[in-house]
């Protein structure tokens, strides 16, 4: 018997990808069938990349990893999951200041759809602290951002700096 395909969708903002991100990604697809990154394009979030630029330099970090896809959405996630017949959402988990806010959203999208599951996955401890806004202002500032973000990433990230 044929065992169905297990789907799963992994929504943020992405502003830009880095290491963190790509750790989560590279566990997810492990563990399920095929992974989708999703942008959320957020335009309310202000991001410096747009929705289209944060797609390639995502798809530039994933090129290795086989059962991976990116897309984009804008409205609500569980609708985007429905549409993808994925089984579930992944969410990253940084600190216990994350869970609150993760927790309040895993209960409205189980209201909004039950049939879709909320997973949650902890980084590496060395990716714990990273987050797309603190890169952003390391490198505006000047700061070394090498280890926290791919090559490509970096370069996208210094250039939108100097223009
Ligand atoms: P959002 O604005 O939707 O939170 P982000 O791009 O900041 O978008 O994050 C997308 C997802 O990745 C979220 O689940 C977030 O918790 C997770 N994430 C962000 N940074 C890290 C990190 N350093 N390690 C693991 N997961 C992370």
């Amino acid at each position: 018997m044929q065992s169905e395909m297990k789907r799963i969708i992994y929504p943020g903002t992405f502003d830009p990808i880095h290491n963190g991100h790509l750790d989560i990604a590279n566990r997810a697809a492990k563990i399920f069938d095929e992974l989708v990154l999703v942008v959320a394009i957020n335009k309310e979030k202000n991001p410096l990349f747009t929705s289209d630029e944060r797609i390639a330099l995502i798809e530039k970090c994933v090129v290795d990893i086989k059962n991976v896809r990116v897309s984009s959405f804008n409205g609500l996630v569980v609708d985007y999951a429905k549409s993808e017949e994925a089984v579930a959402i992944i969410r990253g988990l940084r600190h216990v200041s994350d869970f609150e806010f993760e927790f309040q959203m895993a209960m409205m999208n189980y209201n909004l759809n039950p049939e879709i599951t909320s997973m949650f996955m902890m980084p590496d401890e060395k990716y714990i602290h990273l987050n797309s806004t603190v890169i952003k202002d390391v490198a505006r500032l000047g700061g070394d951002i090498s280890g926290y973000i791919p090559e490509s990433v970096k370069s996208a990230l210094l250039e939108k700096y100097r223009s």
